[in-house]
């Protein structure tokens, strides 16, 4: 009895996107189906990108990863949040992963807070914040809260070298039989001209034929770009950042459990502790900036000596018209690119990839799957970008940079959620959106944004009750915080690396 020929994936470029693409897949996907995977030593990967959401874990986890040696393997730390220094003149702010506060039946927590703002007897935001609080005294813990049953497990990501976590997918997803070449794709054959892909050429004559081709070439964009011909829209005008430099320096004696961005005058620069060393980077508007006036910057804003010298990149925010056109499916970088303020591009690498396998295509597959597919991958990064275009149009600074920044008209749809936020307090979630209402509402308050209103049922206690509500949750958040240990004791329990790992 014939059997069916396999159906066999290209996976074109072995980056981040290329790895973790092929190890879900093969994870997946059962014995009908090849994944090959062309990378080419000589042109590299973009090798940045090192800071994560909490989403990560259940990627891992969904591989059946150990986190512990996961951790040790890429020289990872953990994630509580992002603390954004300098983006207002009133100083600093976190952006911390998990709830704020306790919502209280269907009135939502920032209701109760705003109450208490209006009374004068609130904290800042951050103090009900168990991540934002545990970040601060540089304390981390996983799993149930130890001394209240009302707080909750704090949720977090990683801080990782991204090519030691390539090098661990790769590890993973031979080990499954996914097959690797090295070369260099010269040419993209296809069926006529408008046609689906059929095979990639290699340099040294070799040609790899395919069903679905994922093109995770990145800035190249080799598949979906140049052969495909796909456009690529361009929201420069809302971010105009265009370059970055990327430094290691010596691991930091202050070994934090979050990114920190700090903003400089044309831009902003990160700050990223791994086990090993300090992963740091300045993203600026070459409008506004020289590269030497931000490599300069740059180095001035570290905390332990440089590694290295500062190394290029250059980048257009923005994303391919179609992240699916014909056979080819972009994934990573090939399929568009926002500013690592909110740590965003693995996990756009990690919800298409899930996509894919939710809808993989057929050999014939309907235009409406395609379709599907491009709108939800569409929605998924344009409210990505509006939340990143927030932290920017809302600021205070004096610098022509940060003055265009707060004149550019928005996105549809941000202004609007700006204006609900100021006069009602409310924060409206659609589907499909990454971040939630308290991530919103952290960066909303952060960059000074003051709501006017509140939900009618927060003005209903007594003003002594709220005082005392308020209280009682700081006091809750500070006692579990004390008794956690510091995220160094942490990491050496949880994930230290055993062996040096070279910087
Ligand atoms: C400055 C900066 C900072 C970032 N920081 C973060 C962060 O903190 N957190 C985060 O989540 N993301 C971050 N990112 C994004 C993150 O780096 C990328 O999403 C991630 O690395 C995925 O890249 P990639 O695999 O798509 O592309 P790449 O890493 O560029 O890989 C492309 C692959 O394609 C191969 N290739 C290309 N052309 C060919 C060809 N012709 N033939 C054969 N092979 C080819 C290359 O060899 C390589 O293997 C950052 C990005 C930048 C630019």
């Amino acid at each position: 009895m014939a059997t069916a020929a396999p159906y066999r994936i290209v996976v074109a470029g072995g980056g981040t996107a290329g790895w973790m693409t092929a190890a879900a897949l093969i994870r997946f996907l059962g014995p009908g189906f090849t994944v090959t995977l062309v990378e080419s030593d000589a042109i590299g990967t973009v090798g940045v990108g090192e800071a994560t959401i909490p989403q990560i874990r259940m990627f891992n986890a969904s591989l059946g990863i150990d986190e512990d040696a996961f951790v040790a393997a890429t020289g990872a730390t953990y994630k509580l949040a992002i603390e954004f220094v300098g983006w207002t003149q009133s100083g600093r702010y976190m952006h911390a992963f998990g709830d704020v506060g306790r919502d209280n039946g269907l009135l939502a927590f920032r209701h109760t807070w705003l109450r208490g703002l209006a009374e004068g007897v609130a904290e800042p935001l951050g103090t009900y914040a168990l991540n934002n609080v545990a970040a601060l005294a540089n304390r981390m813990q996983r799993g149930p809260a130890r001394t209240a049953r009302v707080l909750p497990d704090m949720p977090y990501a990683f801080h990782f070298d991204a090519a030691l976590y390539a090098r661990f997918l790769r590890d993973f997803a031979e080990a499954r039989g996914v097959v690797r070449h090295e070369g260099r794709i010269v040419a993209v054959a296809r069926a006529g001209e408008d046609g689906d892909v059929q095979a990639l050429h290699l340099d040294g004559d070799r040609r790899i034929e395919g069903d679905l081709f994922l093109d995770c070439t990145g800035f190249h964009a080799r598949l979906i770009g140049e052969a495909m011909g796909v456009g690529y829209q361009d929201w420069s005008h809302w971010l105009p950042c265009d370059r970055a430099l990327a430094v290691p320096s010596a691991r930091a004696r202050d070994f934090t459990p979050y990114t920190r961005a700090t903003a400089h005058d044309a831009g902003w620069q990160w700050r990223i502790p791994l086990q090993h060393r300090t992963g740091n980077g300045i993203v600026y508007s070459s409008r506004h900036l020289s590269d030497d006036e931000a490599a300069a910057r740059l180095l001035a804003g570290l905390d332990e000596p440089a590694l290295g010298d500062p190394r290029p990149i250059r980048f257009r925010a923005g994303r391919r018209e179609t992240a699916w056109a014909g056979n080819v499916i972009a994934i990573g970088l090939a399929s568009g690119f926002l500013e690592p303020l909110e740590s965003t591009s693995i996990h756009l690498i990690q919800s298409a990839v899930e996509r894919v396998l939710k809808l993989l295509p057929g050999r014939r597959p309907p235009a409406a799957l395609r379709d599907a597919y491009n709108a939800q991958a569409v929605h998924e990064i344009e409210r990505i970008r509006d939340f990143i275009i927030l932290h920017y149009a809302a600021n205070d600074r004096a610098e022509p940079f940060w003055r265009e920044r707060r004149e550019t008209p928005l996105p549809d749809g941000l202004a609007e959620k700006i204006t609900l936020w100021r006069e009602s307090g409310d924060i409206v979630r659609e589907e499909g959106d990454l971040f939630g209402e308290v991530a919103w509402l952290q960066v909303l308050v952060g960059q000074g944004i003051t709501a006017r209103g509140y939900h009618p049922v927060a003005a209903q206690p007594p003003r002594a009750q709220i005082a005392e509500y308020l209280d009682l949750l700081a006091k809750l958040n500070a006692r579990e915080v004390a008794q956690m240990p510091t995220h160094e004791e942490f990491v050496r329990a949880h994930g230290a690396a055993d062996t040096e790992i070279a910087a």
